[in-house]
């Protein structure tokens, strides 16, 4: 099958579209977190056109697609299995359109842009894709993940921020679904967009999206806060929310155990934080009018003075947000680890924290959990640096329903609250979905890709 099907791709997107294993395909075939797979081919199509006809020509040659855009994501969703039989479709060349449409606000892009260079051009006009991540996606990959970040609790993550997308399915008519309408009232029954949004590209091909923008705050103020006492967090947000409204652009747990592994290697980040043996938050407030800091130092003085926080550090943003992006640079070259991404309604986070840890503790006492929260989303991204005793196969298993069970069946909350699923949580998807929204699930993937051709297995 290669040969031909490498010639007949070659063909239609020319020479420079098609990667074959005599290339470096490594960045296509491994994901940050070390999550690998094996490709047949990788195929670039630069325009929808191009997008139809590699479809039409994969299903013929009985080749099964599966679509990446920048390759960041972190379930291996966007990644081949091991087989090298499946076929890459990176959209990384599909970048012809970007229309800003600065009355409505909104820009409409092809999926192949990149949130940096998306931002870098909208930052002339004051506007930007308000997405907080700390890493680079595409459009493609930010609308089939629904992204979130550290924002969310501003400005909503992708389902909030996408208005339409375009998409081709991977029907026998390799449908073109227009829908980039870029409105805020459209009601018109079913919203087919939300079948593309965090569905990891298993229901059709985004090629473009229409987002709505948000003005870059003219005044930022971020601070790094001690808790010395854990039971106080939800208090701390409340009043942040009370006091701040929808200036307050962030709220991000960062455990004890995650400042202690700056130590190491990044000492001289841990000045910009304040002294403690507790948690501690990084809040940041970001007004149109100045004076955030202003607010945000009235805000602190109140809580102090209630006694529900610790010392404070108010500095620079940039510099107390690079504290919390250099953790996960320190987590993901762990290992053996397991790493969880699960949420819980925001009220119920503290007990599950404790309750989780708690649990681990009785099994492993001395492992240590690192925890980085989206706090302000109920989200928590629960990190288990194994010691030998936890690293075999049965003791990782056993850790993994432990962790999964507790956030899902005992305090209502998700396996999956911003990486989406694919291998990496699938047994877990399989296992704690409900059956009928498995089955209804299936039944509408089954009508928009009946030979099953796209998407991870
Ligand atoms: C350092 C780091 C920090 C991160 N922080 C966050 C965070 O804070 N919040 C968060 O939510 N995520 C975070 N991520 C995860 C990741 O960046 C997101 O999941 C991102 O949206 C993936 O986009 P991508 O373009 O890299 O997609 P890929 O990794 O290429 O693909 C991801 C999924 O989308 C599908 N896909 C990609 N493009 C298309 C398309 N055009 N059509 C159909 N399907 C498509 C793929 O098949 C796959 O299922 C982080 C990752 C790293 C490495």
């Amino acid at each position: 099958m290669l040969p031909s099907l490498t010639a007949a791709l070659t063909a239609i997107v020319g020479p420079h579209g098609v990667l074959t294993p005599d290339d470096d395909l490594a960045r296509y075939q491994e994901s940050p977190n070390n999550l690998s797979g094996i490709a047949a081919l990788v195929v670039r199509p630069a325009s929808v056109d191009e997008v139809r006809r590699v479809l039409t020509t994969c299903r013929s040659h009985g080749a099964h697609i599966v679509p990446q855009g920048a390759n960041t994501g972190l379930v291996g969703a966007g990644l081949p299995d091991g087989s090298g039989t499946q076929v890459i479709l990176s959209t990384e060349r599909m970048r012809r359109t970007f229309d800003l449409d600065v009355d409505s606000r909104t820009l409409t892009v092809s999926a192949g842009w990149l949130l940096s260079d998306i931002n870098q051009r909208l930052a002339e006009w004051g506007l930007r894709l308000p997405i907080e991540v700390g890493s680079d996606p595409s459009v493609g990959g930010m609308v089939s993940t629904n992204i979130a970040g550290s924002n969310v609790i501003r400005y909503g993550d992708a389902r909030r921020r996408t208005l339409g997308v375009q998409a081709v399915l991977a029907d026998p008519d390799t449908t073109v679904l227009d829908l980039l309408r870029p409105l805020r009232k459209q009601n018109e029954g079913l919203d087919l967009t939300q079948l593309f949004i965090g569905t990891g590209g298993t229901f059709g091909i985004v090629t473009a999206a229409s987002f709505e923008l948000a003005y870059e705050p003219s005044s930022r103020a971020t601070a790094w806060i001690a808790i010395p006492d854990g039971s106080t967090l939800p208090g701390v947000l409340r009043s942040f929310e009370r006091r701040c409204g929808e200036w307050l652009t962030a709220f991000e747990l960062v455990s004890r155990s995650a400042i202690a592994l700056l130590a190491d290697n990044y000492a001289g980040l841990l000045k910009r934080l304040p002294a403690t043996d507790g948690d501690c938050v990084l809040v940041e407030v970001g007004t149109s009018w100045g004076g955030a800091e202003d607010v945000l130092v009235a805000v602190l003085e109140e809580l102090d003075e209630q006694g529900l926080i610790g010392d404070t550090v108010v500095g620079t943003p940039d510099e107390l947000w690079e504290v919390r992006h250099v953790i996960p640079t320190i987590t993901e070259r762990m290992s053996p680890v397991l790493s969880f991404d699960v949420a819980t309604p925001r009220g119920k986070l503290n007990e599950f924290r404790r309750t989780v840890v708690e649990r681990i503790a009785v099994r492993h006492p001395d492992l240590v959990p690192v925890e980085l929260g989206h706090y302000g989303d109920g989200g928590l991204h629960l990190i288990l640096p194994l010691t030998p005793a936890a690293a075999t196969p049965d003791a990782r298993a056993a850790l993994v329903r432990l962790v999964y069970d507790t956030a899902v069946l005992e305090f209502d909350g998700t396996f999956s609250a911003e990486h989406g699923v694919g291998p990496k949580n699938a047994d877990t998807y399989l296992r704690l979905t409900p059956p009928a929204a498995r089955a209804l699930t299936d039944r509408i993937r089954e009508a928009m890709d009946p030979a099953g051709l796209l998407g991870w297995r």
